[in-house]
Protein backbone atom coordinates (compact mmCIF):
# COMPACT_ATOMS: atom_id res chain seq x y z
CA UNK A 1 0.00 0.00 0.00
CA UNK A 2 1.59 3.25 -1.05
CA UNK A 3 1.68 5.73 2.22
CA UNK A 4 3.49 8.49 0.39
CA UNK A 5 0.45 10.09 -0.14
CA UNK A 6 -0.60 13.40 1.86
CA UNK A 7 -4.71 13.35 3.57
CA UNK A 8 -6.97 14.67 1.40
CA UNK A 9 -10.18 16.08 1.81
CA UNK A 10 -13.41 16.87 -0.16
CA UNK A 11 -16.96 16.79 -0.33
CA UNK A 12 -18.29 14.84 -2.13
CA UNK A 13 -22.03 15.99 -3.03
CA UNK A 14 -23.33 19.29 -4.32
CA UNK A 15 -23.09 22.35 -2.63
CA UNK A 16 -26.81 23.00 -1.99
CA UNK A 17 -29.21 22.72 0.92
CA UNK A 18 -30.06 18.47 1.00
CA UNK A 19 -31.13 15.82 4.10
CA UNK A 20 -27.64 14.50 4.27
CA UNK A 21 -24.09 16.03 2.60
CA UNK A 22 -21.09 13.54 2.83
CA UNK A 23 -18.01 14.65 3.42
CA UNK A 24 -14.51 12.09 2.47
CA UNK A 25 -11.57 12.26 3.70
CA UNK A 26 -8.57 9.76 2.95
CA UNK A 27 -5.05 9.29 3.56
CA UNK A 28 -2.37 8.26 6.28
CA UNK A 29 -3.82 11.27 8.91
CA UNK A 30 -7.20 10.60 8.43
CA UNK A 31 -7.72 8.59 11.54
CA UNK A 32 -5.75 11.49 13.50
CA UNK A 33 -6.98 14.57 12.09
CA UNK A 34 -10.75 13.75 12.52
CA UNK A 35 -9.81 12.38 16.14
CA UNK A 36 -9.33 16.22 17.00
CA UNK A 37 -13.29 17.32 16.49
CA UNK A 38 -15.28 13.90 16.58
CA UNK A 39 -16.52 13.02 20.03
CA UNK A 40 -14.71 9.10 19.93
CA UNK A 41 -11.04 8.91 19.33
CA UNK A 42 -10.80 6.46 16.01
CA UNK A 43 -7.08 6.13 15.96
CA UNK A 44 -6.65 3.00 17.58
CA UNK A 45 -9.61 1.19 15.42
CA UNK A 46 -8.63 -1.72 13.32
CA UNK A 47 -11.73 -3.04 11.49
CA UNK A 48 -14.32 -0.69 9.76
CA UNK A 49 -17.21 0.76 11.98
CA UNK A 50 -19.73 3.45 11.68
CA UNK A 51 -19.99 5.80 14.69
CA UNK A 52 -22.82 8.48 15.44
CA UNK A 53 -21.31 11.38 17.35
CA UNK A 54 -20.90 15.14 17.15
CA UNK A 55 -17.80 17.05 15.89
CA UNK A 56 -17.18 20.15 17.88
CA UNK A 57 -14.73 22.75 17.15
CA UNK A 58 -13.56 25.72 19.13
CA UNK A 59 -16.44 24.57 22.16
CA UNK A 60 -19.20 24.99 19.92
CA UNK A 61 -20.98 22.13 18.39
CA UNK A 62 -20.68 21.86 14.18
CA UNK A 63 -23.01 19.18 13.72
CA UNK A 64 -24.43 15.09 14.95
CA UNK A 65 -23.28 12.92 12.23
CA UNK A 66 -23.04 9.61 11.02
CA UNK A 67 -19.53 8.39 10.37
CA UNK A 68 -18.21 5.97 8.41
CA UNK A 69 -14.55 4.54 9.21
CA UNK A 70 -12.94 2.37 6.57
CA UNK A 71 -9.59 0.62 7.72
CA UNK A 72 -7.00 0.45 5.26
CA UNK A 73 -6.23 -1.37 2.64
CA UNK A 74 -10.29 -2.20 2.71
CA UNK A 75 -11.40 1.54 1.48
CA UNK A 76 -12.20 3.12 -1.60
CA UNK A 77 -8.87 4.38 -1.74
CA UNK A 78 -7.30 1.76 -0.37
CA UNK A 79 -6.24 4.43 2.60
CA UNK A 80 -7.21 4.86 5.82
CA UNK A 81 -10.68 6.49 4.89
CA UNK A 82 -13.43 8.21 6.87
CA UNK A 83 -17.16 9.38 5.35
CA UNK A 84 -18.81 12.04 7.33
CA UNK A 85 -22.51 12.13 7.03
CA UNK A 86 -23.92 15.45 8.01
CA UNK A 87 -27.27 17.79 8.16
CA UNK A 88 -27.42 18.44 4.29
CA UNK A 89 -26.77 22.67 4.82
CA UNK A 90 -23.82 23.81 2.56
CA UNK A 91 -22.10 26.04 5.97
CA UNK A 92 -21.97 22.83 7.77
CA UNK A 93 -19.80 21.34 4.55
CA UNK A 94 -18.05 24.11 4.53
CA UNK A 95 -17.01 24.23 8.25
CA UNK A 96 -16.16 20.52 8.25
CA UNK A 97 -14.24 21.04 5.30
CA UNK A 98 -12.36 24.00 6.57
CA UNK A 99 -11.60 22.10 10.11
CA UNK A 100 -10.09 19.20 8.47
CA UNK A 101 -7.91 21.40 6.19
CA UNK A 102 -7.16 23.64 9.62
CA UNK A 103 -5.47 20.10 11.09
CA UNK A 104 -3.55 19.37 8.21
CA UNK A 105 -5.79 17.77 5.33
CA UNK A 106 -5.51 19.04 1.63
CA UNK A 107 -8.63 19.88 -0.58
CA UNK A 108 -8.64 17.10 -3.01
CA UNK A 109 -8.45 17.82 -6.56
CA UNK A 110 -11.34 16.56 -9.18
CA UNK A 111 -10.70 12.82 -9.09
CA UNK A 112 -8.15 12.17 -6.59
CA UNK A 113 -9.98 9.73 -4.56
CA UNK A 114 -10.46 7.41 -7.51
CA UNK A 115 -7.09 8.23 -8.64
CA UNK A 116 -5.83 6.84 -5.52
CA UNK A 117 -7.79 4.00 -5.93
CA UNK A 118 -6.22 3.52 -8.88
CA UNK A 119 -2.57 3.95 -7.97
CA UNK A 120 -3.34 2.05 -4.80
CA UNK A 121 -4.54 -1.19 -6.86
CA UNK A 122 -8.09 -1.28 -5.86
CA UNK A 123 -9.51 -0.80 -9.55
CA UNK A 124 -7.66 -0.69 -12.94
CA UNK A 125 -8.30 2.29 -14.89
CA UNK A 126 -10.92 0.49 -16.89
CA UNK A 127 -12.96 0.66 -13.72
CA UNK A 128 -11.44 4.16 -12.37
CA UNK A 129 -13.05 5.61 -15.84
CA UNK A 130 -16.16 3.70 -15.46
CA UNK A 131 -16.95 5.98 -12.18
CA UNK A 132 -16.78 8.90 -14.23
CA UNK A 133 -19.32 7.42 -16.71
CA UNK A 134 -21.38 6.31 -14.01
CA UNK A 135 -21.61 9.78 -12.85
CA UNK A 136 -22.05 11.08 -16.29
CA UNK A 137 -24.57 9.03 -17.90
CA UNK A 138 -27.85 10.50 -19.09
CA UNK A 139 -29.37 7.30 -20.41
CA UNK A 140 -30.19 3.89 -17.97
CA UNK A 141 -28.45 2.41 -21.23
CA UNK A 142 -25.41 3.83 -21.07
CA UNK A 143 -25.14 3.81 -17.21
CA UNK A 144 -25.74 0.30 -17.24
CA UNK A 145 -22.36 0.05 -19.78
CA UNK A 146 -20.57 1.82 -16.90
CA UNK A 147 -21.58 -0.53 -14.33
CA UNK A 148 -20.43 -3.52 -16.33
CA UNK A 149 -17.11 -1.72 -16.32
CA UNK A 150 -17.21 -0.94 -12.61
CA UNK A 151 -17.53 -4.54 -11.58
CA UNK A 152 -14.35 -5.31 -14.08
CA UNK A 153 -16.81 -7.41 -16.42
CA UNK A 154 -15.12 -5.32 -19.29
CA UNK A 155 -11.69 -5.28 -18.15
CA UNK A 156 -12.20 -9.62 -17.44
CA UNK A 157 -12.98 -9.47 -21.55
CA UNK A 158 -8.77 -8.79 -22.04
CA UNK A 159 -8.43 -12.36 -20.59
CA UNK A 160 -8.50 -14.22 -23.04
CA UNK A 161 -6.62 -11.78 -25.50
CA UNK A 162 -3.85 -10.83 -23.19
CA UNK A 163 -3.58 -14.68 -22.52
CA UNK A 164 -3.49 -15.90 -26.31
CA UNK A 165 -0.78 -13.51 -27.40
CA UNK A 166 1.24 -14.21 -24.00
CA UNK A 167 0.86 -18.05 -24.90
CA UNK A 168 2.10 -17.68 -28.28
CA UNK A 169 4.41 -15.10 -27.26
CA UNK A 170 6.14 -17.45 -24.74
CA UNK A 171 6.21 -20.51 -27.13
CA UNK A 172 7.91 -17.96 -29.69
CA UNK A 173 10.75 -17.41 -27.15
CA UNK A 174 11.36 -20.43 -26.03
CA UNK A 175 12.27 -21.97 -29.22
CA UNK A 176 14.20 -18.84 -29.74
CA UNK A 177 15.93 -19.03 -26.26
CA UNK A 178 15.89 -23.00 -26.03
CA UNK A 179 15.79 -24.96 -29.52
CA UNK A 180 17.61 -27.74 -28.20
CA UNK A 181 14.91 -28.80 -25.80
CA UNK A 182 12.67 -31.42 -26.84
CA UNK A 183 9.61 -31.69 -24.62
CA UNK A 184 8.82 -28.35 -25.79
CA UNK A 185 6.22 -27.72 -28.55
CA UNK A 186 7.99 -26.62 -32.11
CA UNK A 187 6.65 -23.15 -32.83
CA UNK A 188 5.34 -23.60 -36.93
CA UNK A 189 4.89 -20.86 -38.97
CA UNK A 190 1.68 -22.58 -39.67
CA UNK A 191 0.78 -22.46 -36.11
CA UNK A 192 1.68 -18.52 -35.59
CA UNK A 193 -0.69 -17.99 -39.15
CA UNK A 194 -3.58 -19.75 -37.15
CA UNK A 195 -3.25 -18.33 -33.39
CA UNK A 196 -2.20 -14.73 -34.60
CA UNK A 197 -5.50 -14.88 -37.08
CA UNK A 198 -7.64 -15.92 -34.13
CA UNK A 199 -6.56 -13.08 -32.42
CA UNK A 200 -7.06 -10.58 -34.54
CA UNK A 201 -11.04 -11.94 -35.61
CA UNK A 202 -11.25 -11.75 -31.22
CA UNK A 203 -10.43 -7.87 -31.39
CA UNK A 204 -12.22 -7.11 -34.37
CA UNK A 205 -15.46 -8.69 -32.18
CA UNK A 206 -14.40 -6.22 -29.44
CA UNK A 207 -14.05 -3.09 -31.41
CA UNK A 208 -17.33 -3.99 -32.58
CA UNK A 209 -18.61 -3.93 -30.03
CA UNK A 210 -16.80 -1.04 -28.29
CA UNK A 211 -18.18 1.23 -31.32
CA UNK A 212 -21.26 -0.04 -30.60
CA UNK A 213 -21.05 0.81 -26.74
CA UNK A 214 -20.37 4.20 -27.91
CA UNK A 215 -22.84 5.24 -29.90
CA UNK A 216 -24.98 3.69 -27.11
CA UNK A 217 -22.79 5.94 -24.17
CA UNK A 218 -22.21 8.97 -26.19
CA UNK A 219 -25.51 9.33 -28.51
CA UNK A 220 -24.80 11.06 -32.34
CA UNK A 221 -25.16 13.78 -33.49
CA UNK A 222 -27.72 14.68 -35.96
CA UNK A 223 -28.05 17.75 -38.44
CA UNK A 224 -31.36 18.78 -39.81
CA UNK A 225 -30.71 20.16 -43.12
CA UNK A 226 -32.63 21.58 -46.02
CA UNK A 227 -34.05 24.08 -47.98
CA UNK A 228 -35.60 27.31 -46.19
CA UNK A 229 -39.32 26.54 -44.98
CA UNK A 230 -39.09 22.59 -45.74
CA UNK A 231 -39.89 22.40 -42.18
CA UNK A 232 -36.51 21.86 -40.33
CA UNK A 233 -37.46 24.23 -36.92
CA UNK A 234 -41.28 21.97 -37.37
CA UNK A 235 -39.30 18.80 -37.03
CA UNK A 236 -36.77 19.44 -34.62
CA UNK A 237 -39.86 20.81 -32.48
CA UNK A 238 -41.55 17.28 -32.94
CA UNK A 239 -39.23 15.30 -32.50
CA UNK A 240 -38.58 16.28 -28.61
CA UNK A 241 -41.98 17.36 -28.27
CA UNK A 242 -41.10 20.91 -27.55
CA UNK A 243 -41.21 24.60 -29.07
CA UNK A 244 -37.51 24.77 -28.79
CA UNK A 245 -36.76 26.55 -32.69
CA UNK A 246 -38.86 29.36 -34.09
CA UNK A 247 -41.27 27.84 -36.68
CA UNK A 248 -42.25 30.39 -38.98
CA UNK A 249 -43.92 30.97 -42.88
CA UNK A 250 -40.98 34.02 -43.10
CA UNK A 251 -38.10 31.54 -45.37
CA UNK A 252 -35.14 32.38 -43.38
CA UNK A 253 -36.27 32.16 -39.73
CA UNK A 254 -33.08 30.16 -38.25
CA UNK A 255 -30.38 31.68 -38.58
CA UNK A 256 -28.31 29.88 -35.83
CA UNK A 257 -27.94 26.36 -34.84
CA UNK A 258 -30.38 25.45 -33.04
CA UNK A 259 -29.39 22.23 -30.31
CA UNK A 260 -31.98 19.86 -28.65
CA UNK A 261 -31.58 16.09 -27.31
CA UNK A 262 -33.86 13.14 -27.76
CA UNK A 263 -33.89 10.18 -26.18
CA UNK A 264 -34.57 7.58 -28.80
CA UNK A 265 -34.39 4.03 -27.92
CA UNK A 266 -31.90 4.66 -25.06
CA UNK A 267 -29.30 6.64 -28.09
CA UNK A 268 -29.02 10.06 -27.07
CA UNK A 269 -29.61 12.17 -30.57
CA UNK A 270 -27.98 15.69 -30.22
CA UNK A 271 -30.01 17.34 -33.09
CA UNK A 272 -29.09 20.46 -34.82
CA UNK A 273 -31.98 22.38 -36.51
CA UNK A 274 -29.29 24.37 -39.45
CA UNK A 275 -30.24 27.80 -40.97
CA UNK A 276 -32.48 26.63 -44.85
CA UNK A 277 -29.73 26.75 -46.93
CA UNK A 278 -29.94 29.24 -50.11
CA UNK A 279 -28.10 32.42 -51.75
CA UNK A 280 -28.09 34.81 -49.27
CA UNK A 281 -27.52 38.94 -49.28
CA UNK A 282 -28.38 39.11 -45.22
CA UNK A 283 -24.69 38.99 -43.13
CA UNK A 284 -26.64 37.27 -40.69
CA UNK A 285 -28.51 34.44 -42.44
CA UNK A 286 -24.95 34.33 -44.28
CA UNK A 287 -23.69 33.21 -41.21
CA UNK A 288 -25.85 31.21 -40.26
CA UNK A 289 -25.71 29.01 -43.42
CA UNK A 290 -21.75 28.85 -43.04
CA UNK A 291 -22.82 27.23 -39.01
CA UNK A 292 -25.27 24.90 -41.04
CA UNK A 293 -22.31 23.94 -43.26
CA UNK A 294 -20.22 22.66 -40.28
CA UNK A 295 -22.98 21.30 -38.75
CA UNK A 296 -22.71 18.95 -41.68
CA UNK A 297 -19.23 18.16 -41.20
CA UNK A 298 -19.62 17.61 -37.18
CA UNK A 299 -22.95 15.31 -37.84
CA UNK A 300 -22.67 11.40 -37.61
CA UNK A 301 -26.11 11.17 -39.29
CA UNK A 302 -27.91 14.30 -41.76
CA UNK A 303 -31.35 14.40 -41.94
CA UNK A 304 -32.30 15.55 -45.34
CA UNK A 305 -35.69 17.56 -45.15
CA UNK A 306 -37.58 17.98 -48.76
CA UNK A 307 -41.04 19.44 -48.96
CA UNK A 308 -43.03 16.67 -50.19
CA UNK A 309 -45.44 18.99 -52.39
CA UNK A 310 -42.21 19.72 -54.07
CA UNK A 311 -40.50 17.36 -53.94
CA UNK A 312 -37.31 19.40 -54.93
CA UNK A 313 -34.38 18.21 -53.61
CA UNK A 314 -31.86 20.66 -54.55
CA UNK A 315 -29.67 22.79 -51.52
CA UNK A 316 -27.83 25.56 -52.40
CA UNK A 317 -24.32 24.97 -51.18
CA UNK A 318 -23.82 21.24 -50.56
CA UNK A 319 -23.28 17.95 -52.85
CA UNK A 320 -25.12 15.63 -50.81
CA UNK A 321 -23.46 12.93 -53.01
CA UNK A 322 -20.24 14.23 -51.40
CA UNK A 323 -21.07 13.64 -47.96
CA UNK A 324 -19.28 11.28 -46.32
CA UNK A 325 -21.68 10.23 -43.87
CA UNK A 326 -25.49 8.27 -43.85
CA UNK A 327 -28.13 10.91 -44.98
CA UNK A 328 -31.80 9.80 -44.71
CA UNK A 329 -34.09 11.89 -47.03
CA UNK A 330 -37.27 12.52 -44.99
CA UNK A 331 -40.20 14.24 -46.90
CA UNK A 332 -42.11 16.22 -45.04
CA UNK A 333 -45.88 18.07 -44.95
CA UNK A 334 -46.77 14.80 -45.94
CA UNK A 335 -50.50 15.97 -44.93
CA UNK A 336 -50.80 18.08 -47.92
CA UNK A 337 -50.05 15.95 -50.39
CA UNK A 338 -52.61 13.02 -51.98
CA UNK A 339 -49.92 10.36 -53.70
CA UNK A 340 -46.26 9.73 -52.85
CA UNK A 341 -44.65 9.73 -56.29
CA UNK A 342 -41.70 8.15 -54.32
CA UNK A 343 -40.80 5.68 -51.87
CA UNK A 344 -39.16 7.02 -48.47
CA UNK A 345 -39.73 7.94 -44.80
CA UNK A 346 -43.01 10.56 -44.95
CA UNK A 347 -43.85 12.22 -41.98
CA UNK A 348 -45.59 15.61 -41.20
CA UNK A 349 -44.24 17.49 -38.16
CA UNK A 350 -46.78 19.79 -37.73
CA UNK A 351 -49.40 16.94 -37.14
CA UNK A 352 -46.32 15.83 -35.01
CA UNK A 353 -46.58 12.55 -37.03
CA UNK A 354 -42.59 11.63 -36.96
CA UNK A 355 -42.73 7.75 -36.19
CA UNK A 356 -41.49 6.81 -39.69
CA UNK A 357 -38.58 8.99 -39.40
CA UNK A 358 -37.52 7.54 -35.70
CA UNK A 359 -38.11 4.21 -36.96
CA UNK A 360 -35.71 4.75 -39.60
CA UNK A 361 -33.23 6.72 -37.71
CA UNK A 362 -33.13 3.61 -35.02
CA UNK A 363 -32.87 1.56 -37.98
CA UNK A 364 -29.75 3.18 -39.33
CA UNK A 365 -28.23 2.67 -36.05
CA UNK A 366 -28.54 -1.38 -36.34
CA UNK A 367 -28.27 -2.04 -32.94
CA UNK A 368 -29.37 -5.27 -31.30
CA UNK A 369 -30.80 -5.59 -28.08
CA UNK A 370 -27.82 -7.80 -26.98
CA UNK A 371 -25.43 -4.72 -27.76
CA UNK A 372 -27.35 -3.08 -24.31
CA UNK A 373 -26.14 -5.76 -22.20
CA UNK A 374 -22.60 -6.21 -24.02
CA UNK A 375 -19.56 -4.86 -21.69
CA UNK A 376 -17.72 -3.06 -24.05
CA UNK A 377 -14.66 -0.72 -24.49
CA UNK A 378 -16.59 2.25 -25.79
CA UNK A 379 -14.24 5.07 -24.59
CA UNK A 380 -12.54 6.79 -27.15
CA UNK A 381 -9.14 6.23 -25.02
CA UNK A 382 -9.91 2.31 -25.19
CA UNK A 383 -10.79 2.05 -28.42
CA UNK A 384 -7.78 3.48 -30.10
CA UNK A 385 -5.82 0.79 -28.12
CA UNK A 386 -7.51 -1.77 -29.32
CA UNK A 387 -7.34 -0.60 -32.71
CA UNK A 388 -3.51 -0.35 -31.94
CA UNK A 389 -3.02 -3.59 -30.59
CA UNK A 390 -5.30 -5.39 -33.74
CA UNK A 391 -2.58 -3.32 -36.04
CA UNK A 392 0.47 -4.96 -33.72
CA UNK A 393 -1.18 -8.24 -34.35
CA UNK A 394 -1.52 -7.69 -38.12
CA UNK A 395 1.72 -7.17 -38.36
CA UNK A 396 2.77 -10.07 -36.78
CA UNK A 397 0.51 -11.91 -38.78
CA UNK A 398 1.90 -10.51 -41.97
CA UNK A 399 5.51 -11.01 -41.14
CA UNK A 400 4.86 -14.30 -40.37
CA UNK A 401 3.09 -14.69 -43.79
CA UNK A 402 6.08 -13.37 -45.40
CA UNK A 403 8.78 -15.83 -43.24
CA UNK A 404 10.31 -13.35 -41.68
CA UNK A 405 12.01 -14.61 -38.26
CA UNK A 406 10.19 -15.89 -35.71
CA UNK A 407 11.83 -13.02 -33.51
CA UNK A 408 10.08 -9.97 -36.03
CA UNK A 409 6.93 -11.78 -35.19
CA UNK A 410 7.59 -11.65 -31.82
CA UNK A 411 8.25 -7.89 -31.37
CA UNK A 412 4.72 -7.30 -33.11
CA UNK A 413 3.41 -9.45 -30.27
CA UNK A 414 5.40 -8.03 -27.48
CA UNK A 415 3.91 -4.43 -28.60
CA UNK A 416 1.10 -5.74 -28.77
CA UNK A 417 0.77 -6.96 -25.07
CA UNK A 418 1.77 -3.70 -23.32
CA UNK A 419 -0.79 -2.19 -25.12
CA UNK A 420 -2.83 -4.28 -23.13
CA UNK A 421 -1.24 -3.34 -20.17
CA UNK A 422 -1.49 0.01 -21.10
CA UNK A 423 -5.41 -0.33 -21.72
CA UNK A 424 -5.77 -1.75 -17.66
CA UNK A 425 -3.17 0.80 -16.77
CA UNK A 426 -0.84 -1.55 -15.38
CA UNK A 427 2.48 0.16 -17.03
CA UNK A 428 5.24 -1.28 -14.29
CA UNK A 429 3.01 -3.15 -12.40
CA UNK A 430 3.19 -6.36 -15.25
CA UNK A 431 6.19 -8.02 -16.44
CA UNK A 432 6.02 -9.50 -19.52
CA UNK A 433 9.35 -11.55 -18.75
CA UNK A 434 7.95 -12.40 -15.96
CA UNK A 435 4.55 -13.42 -16.95
CA UNK A 436 6.10 -15.37 -20.34
CA UNK A 437 8.53 -17.68 -18.48
CA UNK A 438 6.15 -18.60 -15.70
CA UNK A 439 4.76 -20.89 -18.32
CA UNK A 440 7.52 -22.59 -18.73
CA UNK A 441 9.75 -24.66 -16.30
CA UNK A 442 12.99 -23.82 -18.21
CA UNK A 443 16.13 -23.11 -16.14
CA UNK A 444 13.97 -22.18 -13.06
P1 LIG B 1 -37.76 25.63 -41.80
O1 LIG B 1 -37.50 26.98 -42.40
O2 LIG B 1 -37.30 24.55 -42.74
O3 LIG B 1 -37.20 25.47 -40.44
O4 LIG B 1 -39.34 25.46 -41.74
P2 LIG B 1 -40.34 25.75 -40.51
O5 LIG B 1 -40.32 24.65 -39.55
O6 LIG B 1 -40.09 27.13 -40.00
O7 LIG B 1 -41.73 25.67 -41.28
C1 LIG B 1 -42.01 26.50 -42.39
C2 LIG B 1 -43.52 26.51 -42.60
O8 LIG B 1 -43.96 25.21 -42.95
C3 LIG B 1 -44.29 26.90 -41.32
O9 LIG B 1 -45.39 27.70 -41.69
C4 LIG B 1 -44.76 25.55 -40.79
O10 LIG B 1 -45.96 25.65 -40.04
C5 LIG B 1 -44.98 24.78 -42.07
N1 LIG B 1 -44.84 23.34 -41.88
C6 LIG B 1 -43.79 22.69 -41.30
N2 LIG B 1 -43.98 21.36 -41.29
C7 LIG B 1 -45.21 21.15 -41.85
C8 LIG B 1 -45.99 19.98 -42.12
O11 LIG B 1 -45.63 18.85 -41.82
N3 LIG B 1 -47.20 20.18 -42.73
C9 LIG B 1 -47.64 21.41 -43.07
N4 LIG B 1 -48.81 21.49 -43.65
N5 LIG B 1 -46.95 22.53 -42.82
C10 LIG B 1 -45.73 22.41 -42.23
Amino acid sequence: MNTLYDTIVAIATPPLKSALGILRISGPRSFDIVSNFFSKNLIDIKEKTIHIGNITHEGELVDQVVLLQFVSPKSFTGENLIEIIFHGSPLVGQQLLSICIQYGARQAEPGEFTSRAFLNEKLDLIQAEAIHDLIDATTYEAKRLSTYSLLGKTSEKLTPLRKKIADLLALIEVNIDYPEYEDIEQVSRDKVLLDTQDIINFTNQLIVEGEKGRLIKEGIKVAIIGQPNVGKSSLLNALIDEEKAIVTEIAGTTRDVVEAELNLGGVVLKILDTAGLRKSDDIVESIGIQKSLKAIEKADLILHVIDATTMDETIEGVTLDRIQKPVLRVFNKVDLIKNRLEKGIYISAKDQNTQPLKDAIIQSLALQPSDYTTPSFYNTRQLSLLRSIREHILHAHQDADMFMTMDIVSSSLQLAYQEIVILLGLEGKVDLGTEIFSRFCVGK
